[in-house]
């Protein structure tokens, strides 16, 4: 059920074409700093509620990014083993369909099974650059490909781990663009990566493992389990392992009432949107684990967004993330250390004080 308050959504859209089968939503949010903005998610199961959810996570991280931008987020139905032409069909037809609110009120952006590619396909067939953002270099892009939403999560949780006293070793939930980025980056600042996860199962080895390694091992074999020093496990054993941070950085939900209780990190950082429920946002938060919220540690990815749309280049993109992400990691802790509330509700108090201000 999708409800309205008084941040939107503005407009909820449903699309299909009969000749490319493509069916897919866009919801803009909240249009009160800057058009809504937001990745395309391409999933065989996106709907219109998960879009909606996610738009208004968009919302939020916009107006703590201090950005010109709004909340929005879209959903394209990609089935799994489709072919790369009746996929580019689909996305060519999907940006035909947003052409009336898009640039103008909705730009786009890569998100799950989607990157520089995709990103090319939709603005030619919108004919404005300005349509989306994660684009390829020769077309004025800052690919999503940099790794700028891992550089941040990574900053993120560096800036957590040293304010909250808390160990170096790393447990990461996804091994797509977010997960292999914070990884590596993590690594580089001196932080030991235990385990990885993807759809296929978890690869742990508590001596650490070797990111770049992992990274050629995913690209060729298509899995992390194929690393081998180290112990397979099933995927969902990542959360339950003797981390000092957690990073999902894959779908949704991931981290709910059934397993909230078995984890042993005291930090999670959120890479990947809405990973948490509420229900589990509680148990966390009465056992004393820390969580910073996906609208602080993934804004690198919207962040990155706005130095394309203003046309500034790669190293203006990761000193601004570096800033915003370090800034805002300390103001939610102290924010919410100081009125003893969830790191999530912390933030939210003061997005939506921002565009309240905004709108007056
Ligand atoms: P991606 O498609 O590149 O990678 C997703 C990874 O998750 C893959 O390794 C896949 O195997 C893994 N995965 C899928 N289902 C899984 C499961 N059940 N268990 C374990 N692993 C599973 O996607 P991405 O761009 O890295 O995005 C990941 C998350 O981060 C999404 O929630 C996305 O919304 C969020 N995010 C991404 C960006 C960005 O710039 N990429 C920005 C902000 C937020």
């Amino acid at each position: 059920m999708i409800e309205h308050d008084e941040f939107g959504p503005e407009k909820i859209l449903e699309v299909s074409d009969a000749d490319t089968g493509m069916h897919g939503f866009l919801v803009i949010d909240n249009t009160v700093l800057g058009p809504g903005k937001g990745g395309i998610r391409m999933t065989s199961g996106v709907n219109a509620e998960e879009v909606f959810r996610l738009a208004r996570t968009m919302t939020w991280k916009c107006a703590l990014a201090e950005l010109p931008f709004g909340g929005a987020k879209s959903g394209l139905i990609i089935e799994k083993g489709i072919s790369l032409d009746e996929k580019k069909k689909k996305v060519e037809a999907f940006s035909r369909a947003l052409k009336p609110v898009c640039p103008s009120q909705y730009i786009a952006a890569p998100d799950i099974n989607c990157g520089e590619k995709e990103m090319k396909w939709f603005a030619e067939a919108n004919s404005s650059m300005k349509s989306c953002t994660g684009k390829p270099a020769d077309m004025g892009g800052l690919p999503h490909e940099l790794g700028s939403t891992g550089f941040g999560v990574a900053h993120s949780a560096d800036v957590a781990a040293k304010s909250l006293g808390i160990g170096k070793n790393v447990a990461i939930q996804g091994f797509g663009n977010v997960g292999q980025f914070a990884a590596k980056f993590l690594a580089e600042i001196g932080y030991t990566i235990i385990a990885v996860s993807d759809s296929k199962g978890c690869i742990y080895n508590p001596g650490g493992l070797d990111v770049s390694k992992l990274i050629s091992i995913k690209k060729e074999t298509r899995s992390v389990v194929n690393y081998n020093e180290g112990e397979v496990l099933d995927g969902r054993m990542v959360f339950e392992l003797d981390a000092d941070i957690i990073i999902p950085a894959a779908i949704a939900d991931v981290i709910n009432k059934d397993n909230a209780d078995k984890i042993k990190a005291k930090l999670i950082v959120e890479g990947a949107n809405i990973s948490i429920t509420d229900s589990a946002k509680e148990i966390l938060h009465s056992r004393g684990i820390f969580v910073v919220p996906d609208m602080i540690a993934n804004a690198g990815g919207v962040i990155s967004s706005y130095v394309e749309h203003i046309g500034g280049n790669e190293d203006e993109t990761f000193k601004m993330i570096e800033e915003k992400v370090r800034k805002n990691t300390k103001l939610i802790i102290e924010h919410a250390q100081t009125k003893r509330i969830k790191p999530h509700d912390a933030g939210i108090e003061i997005a939506k004080q921002r565009i309240r201000e905004a709108k007056k």
